[in-house]
């Protein structure tokens, strides 16, 4: 099959480049690189089945594909609160411009929602039927409001235009390739660490997170892509392992044997206060649970910043 994968060098983005490549798909990345680097798909640039395209999907675009995996967003918050704006234009005219393309060539479009779409929740853990507790008017709105626009898009084409659409609401992942300079906690806590500089909790840290490692979030993707026409979801792709953020920290401090000191900061705006996944429907209907754990995926997450941290200094060093 054809794939167009919007936000293609980002994070998540490459790393489906990849798995899809694998499975012998012809793939399309659209990217803008507001977020992504290149650098993210170095190793894909002379696969014959791939493809770039410099493109910012707020603006309309075409394309003769079989299938589209919308994700091009930034998704770390301090990243996304850059351009409010354009992140809620590139959320919602970026849905619609990828529902046009798949209505025009008959293309199942598959939208990168989140789990951010429920809020600060007072339902725990979330389950899809949850519809969530949002401000309208808070910083973090450009984005989760911006996805729920864009789920509810895709329910209007697919119900008035005849569609095929699916969402999958993924929650915090983390893994290699992830951009050191995110602002996410898991690479921002590694980072430091490694340096051995203060790990920055917001707030007192007893907010908490459920970390999915990235080779399970992409098996769920996948899983979705191969599932029928009338799995439309939408599906919680996420880890259940909930965890505050101060013992995420202590984690990765022990991990690294990082004598950095774990410190208390301001909170930020409108910051979830807990957040876990009811994967009840995606293990019932893709037959997908994820399965590395948190100790496993934060190993292998170090392991590729140690790197590429010593590559730069390397490379320093060399200049
Ligand atoms: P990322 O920032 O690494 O990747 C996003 C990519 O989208 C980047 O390459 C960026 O350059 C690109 N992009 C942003 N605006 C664009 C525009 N207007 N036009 C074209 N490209 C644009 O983030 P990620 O973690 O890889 O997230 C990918 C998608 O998954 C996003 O839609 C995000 O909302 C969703 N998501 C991610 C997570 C997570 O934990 N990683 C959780 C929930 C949802
Ligand atoms: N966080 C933190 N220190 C950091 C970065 C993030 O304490 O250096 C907190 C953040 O406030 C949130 C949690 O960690 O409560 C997860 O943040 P992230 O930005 O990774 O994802 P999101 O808020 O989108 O879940």
């Amino acid at each position: 099959m054809r794939v167009l994968v919007t936000g293609g060098a980002g994070f998540l983005g490459s790393h489906l480049c990849r798995a899809l490549l694998g499975r012998g798909h012809q793939v399309l990345a659209m990217d803008n690189l507001l977020t992504g680097r290149m650098e993210t798909l170095h190793d894909l640039l002379e696969h014959k089945g791939f493809s770039f395209r410099k493109w910012d999907v707020s603006l309309p675009y075409e394309a003769e594909v079989d299938v589209i995996f919308n994700m091009a967003s930034a998704a770390s918050p301090p990243k996304y609160q850059i351009d409010p704006v354009h992140t809620l234009r590139t959320n919602v005219l970026g849905a619609d411009h990828a529902l046009r393309v798949a209505q025009t060539c008959g293309a199942v479009m598959i939208q990168a929602s989140t789990s951010e779409i429920y809020g600060d929740p007072d339902c725990h853990p979330q389950p899809e039927s949850y519809v969530g507790q949002i401000d309208p008017l808070s910083p973090r709105a450009c984005y989760n409001e911006g996805k729920r626009a864009a789920e509810t898009l895709c329910f209007d084409y697919h119900r008035r235009h005849g569609v095929r659409v699916k969402i999958m609401r993924l929650f915090n992942t983390y893994g290699p390739a992830m951009d050191i300079e995110d602002g996410r906690v898991v690479t921002n806590f590694l980072a430091a660490a490694l340096r051995d500089a203060p790990l920055q909790l917001h707030g007192d840290g007893s907010q908490t997170r459920s970390f999915c490692y990235v080779s399970d979030t992409i098996a769920g993707m996948l899983a979705l892509m191969d599932s029928d026409d009338t799995q439309t979801g939408p599906y919680n792709i996420g880890n259940p392992g909930e965890i505050t953020v101060r013992a995420l920290a202590e984690q990765i401090k022990a991990l690294t044997g990082s004598d950095s000191p774990v410190v208390s900061g301001p909170a930020a705006t409108d910051d979830p206060r807990r957040r876990c996944p009811d994967i009840t429907r995606a293990k019932a209907e893709l037959n997908w649970a994820p399965s590395v754990p948190l100790a496993d995926g934060l190993r292998h997450t170090l392991d590729d910043i140690r790197a590429r941290l010593a590559a730069r200094a390397a490379q320093g060093t060399a200049g």
